[in-house]
């Protein structure tokens, strides 16, 4: 008897405050602060043509559907399956409390730069098992959603080089992986996540993640 392989997924942002990254993007220059601001932000979701907090849960749905209907032996749990408010230590703790043996984290991206373009993965240092997890997923990416399309070290995952991709992992007991599948200012990335079929396509390279990473840990290599 196999013992299941619990993967629990985090979709970034959610709840009234934290849209994530949007489309188009609130202006920088706003000058609003508190109430205001967050009255503006919400004004702002409610006619953006791509709101990340909505895309990122989108892509854990599809991934946890994805994994029931492939008879793998993979309990895939989400820390939320609603828009809500979650804080990154309260991700943390609903991932032990569901016994993660690996955690996906699924955010998008946005870049003042509207070429920047691609799925990136982000891992600990020294977190080897997600560093493997990693790689494997950015191999399976689709060559149109990767950034720099002919790169030769697309299969190099960035160890956490942002402060802010440090602060989404750094809380996990499990291996953890932060995955931004995208640039929502991309006009080619943000159609694709858009939309349910290219949505498939990044389930189907972090299924391919799963895969490697329950082939090394039944082999003893994880
Ligand atoms: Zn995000």
């Amino acid at each position: 008897m196999v013992s299941p392989f619990v993967l629990v997924v985090d979709p970034g942002h959610g709840g009234p405050r934290s849209f994530g990254a949007m489309w188009p993007s609130f202006p920088a220059d706003h000058g609003l602060t508190g109430e205001k601001l967050e009255r503006a932000l919400a004004e702002h979701a409610k006619t953006a043509a791509a709101v990340e907090k909505d895309i990122n849960l989108n892509l854990a749905l599809a991934l946890q559907h994805a994994l029931e209907g492939s008879g793998w032996p993979v309990l895939c749990e989400l820390t939320r399956d609603t828009d809500e408010a979650l804080a990154l230590e309260t991700r943390a703790e609903l991932a032990a409390k569901h016994g993660a043996d690996f955690v996906v984290v699924v955010h998008c991206d946005t870049s003042a730069e509207r070429a920047t373009a691609g799925l990136w993965t982000y891992v600990r240092n020294g977190d080897a098992p997600a560093m493997a997890f990693a790689r494997d997923v950015m191999l399976a990416t689709p060559r149109a959603l990767r950034r720099g399309t002919n790169e030769p070290t697309i299969a190099r995952p960035k160890p956490h080089w942002t402060v802010d991709a440090h602060a989404v992992i750094s809380h996990y007991l499990a291996p953890a992986v932060l995955i931004e599948c995208g640039f929502l200012s991309n006009d080619r990335d943000r159609e694709l996540l858009c939309r349910e079929s290219g949505q498939a396509l990044v389930v189907a390279a972090i299924m391919a993640g799963i895969a490697g990473y329950w082939h090394r840990r039944e082999s003893g290599n994880a």
